[in-house]
């Protein structure tokens, strides 16, 4: 063999090795979803290691073979090319999570692998060398690291993404991509968006392109919520966003909830939201007026600050959020009232596009995660307002809790309904029947908001008049000051 053969023979195998130790790149996808930075830079270094031990072993015995040859330097040159690579490791990480898909993503990863062999070959090989081993090894290898970044990220898409990804709000389904956020599951092509109008597929993600995007903010008494057992006679910063997951016709806030919002309007950093709340000495906020669990992501990053910070987190929402990223947002979030719109499977499809069960099973995740809740159902005349209605839903209020507080509230012809607003003697049936079985009982959007009374004595513990809110025999550990009894308050 001559000694051009022997350069033309090794630059051919080490590109071979090449291939294999570049599939390196291809797990960290798999790190990308679920873990955060610091892991996925971890798991950059341990395979790295294990690639380095790779390179080193198949080089050695190269240069060991041709030892006194220009060959003894791939030695240094795969050792010094994987040290750059572990040193890229993190930048490249943060860069590629945000900028691109999972198959540049690979491809990114040998471009640096590569850029590092690349530059140690100039550091190492003498100058006449480089010609036969600078150029000639390193764009062979640098075409089929191309090329084995393009396989990897096929066969990874393809066959092993789906084992890997985080599931927590969307999953593979086929070449779709499906969102499992809430209970309607859409499965969306490229570019397209959910029902809901706000979460969209971007390449190989589901997101919220108006993520931090806030319809409106207001400071609100806590009772408008309507919280009544929660920090009474508190004031509450409230935010509001756009879009909502259900379509319900009679929606006393459509005008945010069933629209989409300019993208380009000015986008809140969960940062800035916690740096005002602690400028303006805010101890709590509430995700609330559209549908927040839409702005899952956002919501979740604010309410993780606020613990922190000692700030109460408040969710009002129609609990149609699925278990898992319920389970992970509830464990943020200190009080909810949850919509419990009716007892009837066929009004939450007809009226709400959408089903009562997981609203259900989210009201009982929450109970389970001891976040304070409270319930409210909108009576909605000719529509569910029988009383047998009442029946049903306090039936489930009472099988969780008797101590969960339930608002009946009143609604005014709203978005496509023309009903007239409900009775005030349908609300005072309901609020008459609740009371049968639950202990905490308020009328809604009428002017008599409902007093508290002990449920072991009767005494008056808060008395309320519009928001005029009173304290009367509620200590401040929320018991009876005559009886001592606990009245599921959090003070
Ligand atoms: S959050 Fe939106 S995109 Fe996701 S399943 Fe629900 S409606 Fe569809």
């Amino acid at each position: 063999m001559t000694k051009k053969e022997k350069i033309a023979y090794f630059a051919a195998l080490s590109s071979f090795i090449g291939l294999f130790e570049n599939m390196i790149p291809t797990p960290i996808p798999i790190f990308r979803i679920g873990l955060s930075n610091i892991p996925v830079c971890l798991g950059f270094t341990i395979f790295n290691f294990y690639e380095s031990f790779f390179i080193v072993m198949f080089k050695t015995v190269f240069s060991h073979l041709f030892r006194g040859t220009l060959f003894s330097y791939p030695f240094l040159i795969g050792l010094t090319g994987s040290l750059f690579f572990i040193l890229f490791a993190y930048p490249f990480y943060k860069i590629s999570h945000k900028y691109t898909s999972f198959v540049s993503l690979s491809l990114f990863g040998a471009f640096f692998h590569n850029m590092g062999q690349i530059l140690t070959a100039f550091l190492f090989i003498p100058p006449k060398a480089i010609f036969y081993f600078g150029i000639i090894l390193i764009t062979i290898g640098s075409i089929f690291s191309f090329i084995n970044g393009i396989i990897c990220n096929i066969i990874y898409n393809r066959i092993f993404r789906r084992f890997f990804m985080d599931d927590t709000l969307f999953i593979q389904k086929g070449e779709d991509l499906q969102c499992v956020l809430c209970p309607n599951y859409c499965v969306l092509k490229d570019e397209q968006f959910g029902l809901c109008h706000i979460r969209k597929r971007q390449k190989d993600k589901i997101f919220n392109p108006y993520s931090g995007i806030i319809s409106s903010a207001s400071i609100d008494p806590i009772e408008k919520k309507p919280l009544y057992h929660f920090l009474p006679k508190t004031s509450i910063y409230s935010v509001g966003f756009f879009g909502c997951t259900l379509k319900c016709q009679f929606c006393q806030n459509h005008l945010i909830s069933q629209v989409t919002p300019d993208e380009d309007i000015h986008k809140v950093s969960p940062n800035e939201m916690l740096n005002y709340l602690m400028k303006n000495k805010l101890s709590s906020i509430a995700f609330t007026y559209s549908e927040p669990t839409l702005y899952f992501e956002w919501v979740l990053e604010v309410a993780k600050l606020c613990k922190k910070n000692n700030i109460k987190t408040i969710l009002v929402t129609n609990g149609y959020l699925n278990p898992k990223p319920a389970s992970i947002l509830l464990e943020y979030i200190d009080a909810a009232n949850i919509d419990l719109k009716s007892s009837k499977i066929e009004f939450y499809k007809k009226v709400c596009f959408g089903k009562i069960d997981p609203v259900k099973e989210f009201i009982k995740i929450a109970y389970q995660k001891k976040v304070h809740i409270e319930l409210t159902t909108l009576v909605v005349t000719n529509t569910n307002d029988d009383i047998e209605e009442c029946k049903e839903i306090t039936d489930f209020i009472a099988s969780i809790s008797k101590d969960i507080p339930f608002h009946i509230s009143r609604y005014h012809p709203q978005y496509k309904f023309t009903e007239p607003p409900t009775p005030l003697g349908t609300i005072n049936s309901w609020i008459t029947e609740a009371k049968k079985k639950l202990n905490f009982v308020y009328g809604g959007n009428i002017s008599e908001l409902g007093n508290t009374y002990c449920k072991n004595c009767g005494e008056l513990l808060i008395e309320r008049e519009y928001y005029d809110i009173l304290i009367k025999n509620l200590s401040n550990d929320g018991k009876c000051k005559k009886c001592s009894e606990f009245n599921n308050f959090v003070m």
